[in-house]
Parts: structure tokens; sequence; C-alpha cells
């Protein structure tokens, strides 16, 4: 294996490859941070570049387990595979604003349970199966549940799922989505709903674990970046190992838009890529911690007093990682608030003129492409010469019910030709 260790991507201390899920000198436990994901996996780039081959990496069946050497699971045996990884990036060629801008989407919501948490989680949790654990537990409101209980099944493990209302807003009794409970429970997982102080819980999960033999996957944070580096990985490839100028994240916790900006950076350092993106979080009005610490220099972002409820859920978070608020400066990107008017525009853009149905929280990536048009964040060049991707994170199906008050029962007609005919005009 070429992973070699933790390190903190704020302090820069070095830890073994063990289930730390916090940096010791920089997490703020028990209570919210952008301290608290600070961790990311180091490799032994100068081994990767002699034994690793652009063009053989380029033959392999496609899918998370292709780039074997650049994910830190040892043992094959504990590389389980859910099909996951392998999705399509789609050129955007009928929505208005394709016409003079190259834009692409990175269609997340194809991967097997729907989300693209099935590359963070799944890496995550072989990476626990390989050191021991013998059932897998989250806390989620439902897309990571999902992932993590499909992987368990595959891996013949037990899987406890205790399911949030509202990533960001648990506490303030944020209704359970029946979709994803649905969908969690179909995986055959054990599934519950906390009430009371996450702090505690969370506090209480790390106690039980050492002693239960089971992993709560949020102790593997550090490992869940390296499946979202795949999705960097196949940007490039599926682009012909050019780079897009930009690319826009919807992002809660952050770990998917440090993990892509991982991926770009590891395929630079091997070569196999010549420039760097900058890279974009999209984040909810109300809940952009990300934006107030760009708009004020911050050099960690704020904890937000209180999320303001949205439309986009999965990524109302009180504060965002400082991985991902790094990533954004180092590639010299930025971070831009939508609101629900133009993430459910979006959404629905994207499914009347490119066929694409994703989840509203995802529609929030193309909400964020058409501020930086807008608002000259994109100069020409990067939007009409090199490309600009969005990554819709989940697919549609996962919450219809949400946007179900916006389409009444559709009309009954009679059996006859001529109501027919006047269906047809
Ligand atoms: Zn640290």
């Amino acid at each position: 294996m070429y992973a070699t260790s933790l390190f903190c991507t704020f302090c820069g201390t070095e830890y073994p490859l063990t289930g730390l899920g916090m940096c010791s000198r920089c997490a703020r436990v028990g209570e919210e941070s952008a301290l608290n994901e600070t961790l990311g996996v180091r490799y032994d780039v100068d081994s990767l570049r002699q034994h690793l081959d652009r063009d053989e990496l380029a033959r392999r069946p496609a899918g998370l387990w292709r780039y074997a050497e650049l994910l830190p699971v040892a043992d094959p045996a504990f590389r389980i595979d859910l099909g996951a990884g392998g999705t399509r990036l789609a050129r955007l060629t009928r929505l208005p604003e394709s016409d003079g801008h190259k834009l692409f989407v990175k269609v997340e919501g194809s991967n097997p349970t729907g989300s693209f948490k099935d590359r963070p989680i799944g890496i995550a949790a072989c990476v626990a199966l390989e050191h021991g654990a013998r059932g897998l537990a989250c806390l989620t409101s439902g897309n990571i549940g999902s992932a993590l209980a499909a992987l368990a099944a595959r891996a013949g493990v037990p899987a406890l799922v205790l399911l949030l209302g509202s990533a960001g807003q648990a506490a303030q009794g944020a209704a359970v989505s029946v979709e994803k409970y649905v969908q969690v429970s179909v995986y055959g997982a054990r599934v519950a709903t906390p009430v009371g102080d996450l702090g505690t819980l969370y506090a209480l999960a790390n106690r039980l674990a050492a002693d239960s033999g089971w992993s709560f996957i949020h102790t593997f944070q550090a490992y869940q970046s390296e499946g979202d580096k795949t999705t960097a990985f196949e940007i490039c490839e599926q682009l012909a190992w050019q780079t897009p100028a930009a690319v826009f994240v919807p992002t809660g916790t952050g770990t998917n838009l440090y993990g892509l900006w991982q991926g770009f950076l590891l395929f630079k350092e091997l070569g196999f890529i010549q420039a760097l993106p900058r890279m974009f979080a999209v984040q909810p009005e109300g809940a952009a911690s990300l934006v107030n610490a760009w708009e004020q220099h911050l050099e960690v972002p704020a904890v937000l007093e209180q999320s303001r409820p949205n439309v986009a859920p999965p990524i109302s978070h009180r504060v965002s990682g400082y991985h991902a608020y790094r990533a954004m400066r180092e590639s010299g990107g930025g971070a831009v608030a939508v609101s629900n008017a133009e993430m459910l525009r979006a959404l629905n853009d994207l499914a009347a003129y490119e066929g694409i149905y994703c989840e509203v929280a995802s529609a929030a990536a193309l909400a964020g492409i058409r501020q930086a048009i807008t608002h000259g964040l994109l100069s020409a060049d990067e939007a009409q010469a090199r490309g600009v991707v969005g990554i819709l994170t989940s697919n549609g199906l996962k919450n219809s019910l949400a946007l179900s008050s916006r389409f009444p029962p559709p009309p009954q007609i009679e059996a006859t030709e001529q109501a027919l005919r006047t269906l047809l005009e």
C-alpha cells in the first residue's frame, strides 16, 4: 500500500494510519468547529510515480478500485465492490447558459445508492472493516446511511443508522425523510431516530465503539475524502487528461470539496495532469459559513449562530471544515451562496433541458455556476475554453416527496379521441 500516514491540514501533525477521527491538537471535542475535520491521508508519491502508469490505469474497469494504489485499503479482500464510481460527466447542451459556455455536470446520482456518498463512505467503511470492525454505524440525515447500509449488506456485517431530520438541525426537531428512512431500512440496517444533544451522542459513540467492536463511520473521517478523490480522477480521465478551469461543489461539511482537491493535486504530483482547477463551494443562504469566512478573510471559518432552514438540508451546517476552506484558498477558487429559488430553478432546468433529475442540494452546483458567470467570478477563457464542472451529488428520486406540493395530481381524461387530441395539440 502507498498510503503512509494521516496528517492534519491545519497544524501539520502526522499520525499513523488508525481510526483517529480528529487531530488531537486542533479539534474542539464536544463543540462544533471548522477544525474538527482536518485530517487527510499522505501517500508515498515517489513510489507511486515509479509504479503507476497513466495509460495502464485508463484500461482498467471503471469504479473506485480502478484507483486501488491511490486508496488506503491494503488487503484486496477488504476492497468491497458495490459498483460505486464510474459516473457520467455530462456536457450540458440545451440549457440556455450552455450557449457560449462549456459546462459539464458529474452525475453522482447514478451511484449504487443514488448519491456520491458511495465513494467516501465506501472507502471509509472498507478501512474500518480492515481495522477489524464487526459492525458499521453512523449518524446521518440519510445519504450516508444508505451508502453505509448497502456496503454493510455487501460485506455481510450488521449496520446501525441513527437517522436525523437534517444534517445541521437535528436538535431543532426537523422531520426525518421518509424516502431515506425506507431506503436505509431496505438494506437491512437497524434504524433509530435520536433526540437530545448530538454532542453527547457523538461522545457516547466514541466510547462505545472502543469496547463494542463497532465502528462509527465519523471516526474514519480522514478516509472519507479518499473516496471523494476518485471523482476528481474520473473528471480528468473523462476530459482526456485535461483539467477543467473550475469545479463547483455543493458544500456541507466540506469533505467532498477537500477530497476532490486532493485528487487533482495527486494526479498533478504524479504528472498525469498539467493544470489544477479552481475549487468553488456552493452553500445555501443562511448556512454559508465558507462565504462568510471568505468575505471576512478569516484564517478559520467561524461557526454560524444558527443555520436558517432551507430546501437543501444535506448542505445546511453551522460550519464547514477548514480543509475545504483551505482547498478554496489554495486553488484560487471561492464560495458562493444561493437562494432556495435559485436551487429549485436549477433543479427544474437540469431536468427539463438536460434530462437530469438531481436532489435540490445537488442543483446548488448549477445555481452556483450561474452566479459565478453573472458576477464575473469566471473569466471568458475559463467558462468558454477550459470548461466548468458542477458536481450533482445525488439523485432526485431521493426526495421527490419534498417537491410533491409543486405538482398537483394530474388531470383525468376520458378515453376518447377528442380528449387525446386535445392533449396532443
Ligand atoms: Zn492539527
